[in-house]
């Protein structure tokens, strides 16, 4: 008798990640929970490279990526998936928000923000200060002035959008169901002032357009999960399941980066490290010194 391995292709999971910079080890405990939830259950697992950040995503960084998941031992099906030989798709989900009269734009500058926050403060939300609706206030003479002239980012009217849908649900794995609150985030943008597209339009057009039915992500984008439903509702897009799993931290309880002098996977699979000791160790949650999982 021939033994097969059973493989679902009505299950698919993905890992998205952006290359702006060197993968570390949070990226391989994301990387790894991911694929294990695909792998461990004969499932589809996807590898989407989220290179929309014109400014910040370079090639060396996608090769990074490819050659540290490799080195790792983490497979995908098909061809890796490229944002940005997606643009069209993304254009034409924003031109049915623009129509839908749900997006705004939105001139202020950084500086300009800088002052009223100093002055006036800012509603802080997960993410940092929650925009204070400034740009939604402009009547249209204005904005037909201005709109020729003036660099300006596209905002969703969050409040606006949710009269529209109505109360919206989504359901974590680890959390159980919860009703969609995207003003935690405020009136995000959707077309940004430099590049074509915003994190959250494209991760939502695309997890609808690769068939993902189960988004397992770190918990740090549990809240812009509110607006990917949200989103989602708009566009008349499937809702899949969501795992915000825990995020590797340091001892100041900040998620690990680069930055805080977390080595890079680069760094030691070009030393030398072995994977299998590595991957065995983040499997059991075993850590190095000062790192740990965050609470859920
Ligand atoms: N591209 C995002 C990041 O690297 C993750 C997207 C997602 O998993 O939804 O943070």
């Amino acid at each position: 008798m021939t033994s097969r391995v059973y493989v679902s292709q009505d299950v698919v999971v993905r890992f998205a990640p952006s290359p702006n910079g060197w993968l570390h080890l949070g990226h391989a405990y994301a990387a790894l929970t991911a694929y294990d939830y695909a792998r461990e259950r004969g499932r589809k697992f996807l590898l989407r490279i989220e290179d929309i950040d014109l400014g910040r995503s370079r090639p060396e960084f996608v090769d990074a990526i490819l050659a540290d998941l490799r080195w790792l031992g983490i497979d995908w099906d098909g061809e890796v998936i490229y944002q940005s030989q997606r643009l069209d798709s993304y254009g034409e989900a924003a031109g049915r928000l623009k129509d839908m009269g749900l997006l705004y734009p939105c001139f202020c500058t950084r500086s300009s923000l800088q002052a009223i926050q100093q002055t006036k403060g800012f509603r802080q939300g997960p993410d940092g200060p929650i925009y204070p609706r400034i740009c939604s206030h402009l009547d249209k003479d204005e904005v037909a002035q201005r709109i020729g002239n003036e660099p300006h980012c596209w905002r969703l009217d969050v409040e606006k959008a949710l009269d529209l849908t109505g109360a919206l649900t989504w359901h974590d794995d680890l959390r159980g169901e919860q009703v969609a609150d995207p003003a935690v985030l405020g009136d995000v943008i959707i077309i940004p002032k430099d590049n074509p597209v915003s994190y959250h339009l494209a991760v939502t057009v695309d997890d609808a357009r690769d068939g993902i039915t189960h988004v397992v992500r770190g918990q740090d984008l549990f809240a812009s999960t509110h607006i990917h439903r949200l989103l989602q509702a708009l566009l008349g897009l499937p809702v899949p399941r969501y795992v915000h799993h825990p995020v590797l931290v340091d001892e100041t309880g900040s998620k690990l980066s680069k930055s805080r002098g977390s080595a890079s996977l680069t760094l030691l699979r070009e030393a030398g490290a072995n994977p299998y000791m590595l991957t065995s160790r983040l499997r059991k949650n075993i850590f190095p010194v000062g790192i740990t999982l965050s609470k859920v």
